[in-house]
């Protein structure tokens, strides 16, 4: 039995997040939150009753009275605040969430540094919530916008990135004037919680950010509940379609990020040991749990020859724990991932793919009982084969050839993802007709994980996102927000009166 289903009463429970109080759940139903380079039990947590899912609704319906109402700079200086305690807790936060996720421990510090930046960029949200105003668009009429706050926002997120994907989500719903309930992944909930007591800490009022922990059902009561307007997801594609569905169908705003394959071209004339460095730390960093890790490397042309060289570099990656100094790869998240990529590998030798590279069953020193699954590689890859068709979500690089760069592009805008990709190449010429070509919504140029500062959003086209706004950045102030428009006249005394007009003018 996987150790995420056996009972273990030891371990201290997670808590929900309640009107700004920590409270034990009154569910019959828990889980094992695993550390997956060890198994050890870190924690148990629970899957909310449909009870408390109503009672955080109701806490963050109540809060919203009066938190639509507060000033722009006590929302900001909040924000302010909490990013002061996330630096100040880095090591922690990232030690908690290697712990629980597996990341190597300057990657953990990385994805904590990718949600801290959004949560800088909310507290400029004075700057950022601003609306419009034409003067005199009539005799004595001026028109304007109001961005105002939805009410009660919801947020569902993955495992992979359990500190930076909460943070997109939670502060702008914040800073700009909603109240929020989040439920994180019930594989490692742990920094989730932590970040959360920080912004209570930090100033969030009570209501005004709320926890429920669980599953499908926990879900789909989201997806349901009449007092929520908008819900963020960020997850799978078959769960995120689900989500869009089922909430947009209950009148709500919906934005999901979903599942990817993303592709990475090699042209010939790229600067080669800078570029096969980067592809190789995107492919295999993170153990390929990244939404934008480099899963397909299209070699074009001359480049087809330089398959032993990438094998021979993925050969000095080191598999340990996160822990572990000097770790490249972790462990997958939990023995049901690790079976599952195994399995694919074993798919992708009996579809007829060479396999270059077997990571399965790494010899991992002090860690045997770990989810480990070492660098794999594959070349003569083909559409039609499942290590192509699906999202191997592990350690495993996919090679493809390409006599061009036209057919190279051809060949990603055929796969139904559009989450992210890249290209390597000295040529401007080629940067650009990739970038004008390619069907993709994250682009990388001489860059392997383009993922969006928060100055701008994360976005994703084709089966990689369904809603037309991203999270954080510009394009979520307007997703969490309603624009009101205001046409306003001040009627003057000694305006002269002409009786009723019911005519349509100003
Ligand atoms: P997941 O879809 O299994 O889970 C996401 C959330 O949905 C979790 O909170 C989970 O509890 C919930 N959930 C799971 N099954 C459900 C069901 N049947 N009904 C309702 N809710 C359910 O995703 P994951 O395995 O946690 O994360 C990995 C996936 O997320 C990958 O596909 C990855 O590409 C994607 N991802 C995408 C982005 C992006 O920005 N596009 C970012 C990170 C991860």
């Amino acid at each position: 039995m996987d150790a995420s289903t056996t009972q273990s009463v030891q371990a201290p429970t997670v808590k929900l997040l309640i009107n700004g109080k920590l409270v034990e759940s009154k569910t019959t139903q828990w889980r094992n939150v695993v550390n997956p380079a060890t198994q050890e039990v870190l924690a148990r947590v629970p899957f909310a009753t449909p009870e408390e899912v109503n009672e955080a609704v109701a806490n963050a319906k109540e809060a919203f009275k009066t938190w639509r109402k507060t000033p722009i700079g006590t929302r900001s200086r909040i924000f302010l605040k909490l990013q002061q305690l996330i630096r100040e807790n880095m090591k922690d936060l990232a030690a908690l969430l290697t712990a629980e996720q597996g990341k190597t421990l300057p990657d953990a510090e990385g994805d904590v540094f990718r949600g801290l930046e959004v949560v800088e960029h909310a507290a400029g949200i004075g700057n950022l919530q601003l609306g419009e105003l034409a003067n005199n668009v009539a005799n004595g009429v001026d028109t304007y916008t109001v961005m105002q706050p939805l009410g009660v926002c919801a947020g569902i997120t993955p495992f992979n990135f359990p500190a930076m994907i909460p943070l997109w989500m939670f502060p702008m719903a914040i800073a700009t004037g909603n109240t929020f309930v989040l439920k994180p992944s019930e594989q490692d909930p742990m920094v989730t919680m932590r970040l959360c007591e920080l912004a209570l800490e930090a100033g969030v009022p009570p209501g005004v950010l709320n926890v429920i922990h669980g599953g499908e059902d926990v879900v789909n009561a989201i997806c349901d509940h009449p007092d929520i307007k908008a819900i963020s997801f960020v997850g799978s594609t078959k769960v995120g379609t689900h989500v869009y569905n089922r909430a947009s169908l209950a009148g709500k705003r919906v934005q999901c990020m979903m599942g990817a394959k993303n592709h990475a071209i090699m042209m010939p004339d790229a600067s080669k040991e800078q570029s096969l460095n980067a592809v190789l730390g995107a492919a295999f960093g993170a153990a390929g749990q990244r939404c934008m890790a480099i899963s397909v490397l299209v070699l074009v042309g001359e480049a087809r020859k330089w398959v032993p060289e990438i094998v021979e570099k993925t050969k000095g990656l080191k598999v340990s724990a996160g822990t572990t100094a000097g770790a490249d790869v972790g462990p997958l998240i939990s023995c049901q991932a690790r079976e599952r990529v195994e399995s694919l590998i074993e798919r992708g030798v009996q579809e007829g793919a060479k396999l270059e590279l077997d990571g399965r069953k790494p010899q991992v020193d002090g860690f045997e009982k770990g989810n480990f699954v070492g660098p794999t590689i594959f070349s003569g890859v083909k559409p039609g084969m499942t290590i192509y068709d699906q999202e191997v979500f592990g350690p495993v690089l996919a090679i493809v050839e390409a006599d061009d760069l036209e057919q190279a592009i051809e060949f990603i805008n055929a796969n139904p993802n559009g989450n992210g990709t890249a290209i390597f190449t000295q040529s401007g010429a080629a940067a650009r007709m990739f970038q004008e070509e390619i069907d993709v919504g994250q682009v990388g140029i001489n860059l392997p994980v383009p993922v969006p500062v928060p100055l701008f959003s994360f976005t994703g086209s084709r089966a990689s996102k369904l809603g037309d706004l991203g999270p954080y950045g510009k394009q979520v102030v307007l997703f969490y927000t309603q624009t009101k428009t205001v046409t306003a006249r001040w009627f003057d005394d000694s305006t002269l009166h002409h009786g009723v007009n019911t005519t349509i003018s100003l």
